[in-house]
């Protein structure tokens, strides 16, 4: 397995496939003004494959498919099946917002899918209009469902808890959880991107331990769960009585970069080194001229040597790049 040089095993790469959306919550993509990238420019199903070997040729295990919203893309299925075949694969995983789910979660399971993620704020039709601006509870309800009947298991929930948005529902979210027997983690809300979704992700932030008290005060005390992994970025709790995990993911409040085990490939084929870092390294520039599995694995670990130590979000500062499209998790 590879380490960088401030010894951190770096096992797991997230992979845009796309920068598009079906939703524009309010602290991720604006309205108006976006530019995505042209087809051509993505990286195809086999130029992914590609870059999943070379991964896995350098010690790599663990992959998470993402966006824009991964499901968009036409090729999804192929896209799962060619990465969950390959040899020496512990994990693919996907973040998602369920939308597409009842038509994909099967195929996508038959395809090697392990597990899910699922995007949903709130479950209050009107406040999850306000906060994800399209698509409608019914369709994510639909989805989620859609990826139990599949067998995507334990269902994980991802909700950025968001000032005056959302934050009133998260004792709804923490129930369901209970309810259900799924994982809901509160995700804390970065300022990514720059320009109005930065802005807002800095006046209405707030923190986990916030979120907690509202949890307990509501539902009993929380009892902590040990991570199975180091590198989980989740605190996970349990309830006293009932089932499911409550997670909180506190990238803010507090920084787990050195535990962090990922790197990022955006759509357009760029290792980015942090999930919250604008430096890159152009792959597609390779595999379009004629590089193969060892010229990408060579730039891999040339990204996994330069891999920063952490992304400074606590100290305030925020980013202006694209990286909003490319979160996962
Ligand atoms: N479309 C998919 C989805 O909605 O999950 C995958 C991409 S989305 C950018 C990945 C995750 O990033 C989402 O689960 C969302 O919770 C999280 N996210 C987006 N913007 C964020 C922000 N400003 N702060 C914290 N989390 C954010």
């Amino acid at each position: 397995m590879p380490r960088d040089r401030f010894g951190r095993e770096i096992d797991y790469l997230r992979i845009s496939v796309i920068d598009h959306c079906n939703l524009r919550c309010v602290y991720c993509m604006p309205l108006r003004g976006l530019t995505f990238i042209p087809s051509p420019e993505l990286l195809t199903a086999e130029e992914i494959e590609t870059v999943a070997r070379a991964a896995l040729s350098v010690g790599f295990r663990k992959f998470r498919l993402t966006g824009g919203e991964p499901t968009l893309r036409p090729d999804i299925v192929e896209i799962v099946a060619r990465t969950a075949a390959l040899p020496g694969v512990a994990d693919v995983a996907m973040t998602t917002n369920a939308i597409l789910l009842p038509r994909l979660a099967k195929p996508l399971a038959a395809a090697g899918l392990r597990r899910i993620n699922i995007h949903v704020d709130t479950l209050h039709p009107e406040r999850l209009r306000k906060i994800m601006r399209f698509g409608t509870l019914e369709e994510i309800v639909a989805g989620i469902a859609a990826a139990e009947a599949a067998g995507l298991l334990p269902i994980k929930i991802n909700c950025v808890v968001t000032r005056d948005y959302n934050d009133m529902d998260v004792v709804d979210l923490a129930r369901r959880a209970l309810e259900h027997d799924w994982h809901v983690r509160f995700i804390e809300l970065m300022p990514l991107g720059g320009g109005e979704t930065a802005h807002l992700a800095l006046a209405q932030f707030v923190p986990s331990r916030e979120t907690r008290m509202r949890i307990e005060e509501e539902l009993g005390p929380l009892l902590p769960v040990p991570n199975a992994h180091p590198s989980d970025e989740s605190r996970n709790f349990r309830f006293a009585e009932g089932r499911g995990v409550v997670g909180f993911i506190s990238p803010v409040s507090e920084p787990y970069c050195g535990a962090c085990n990922r790197m990022r490939l955006t759509a357009d084929g760029k290792f980015h080194l942090c999930l919250l870092n604008d430096d890159e390294l152009d792959v597609r520039r390779a595999l379009r001229g004629g590089g193969g599995v060892a010229e990408v694995a060579g730039i891999l670990l040339k990204a996994v040597g330069a891999k920063p130590t952490g992304h400074r979000l606590d100290e305030g500062i925020s980013t202006e790049d694209r990286s909003m499209f490319q979160l996962g998790g």
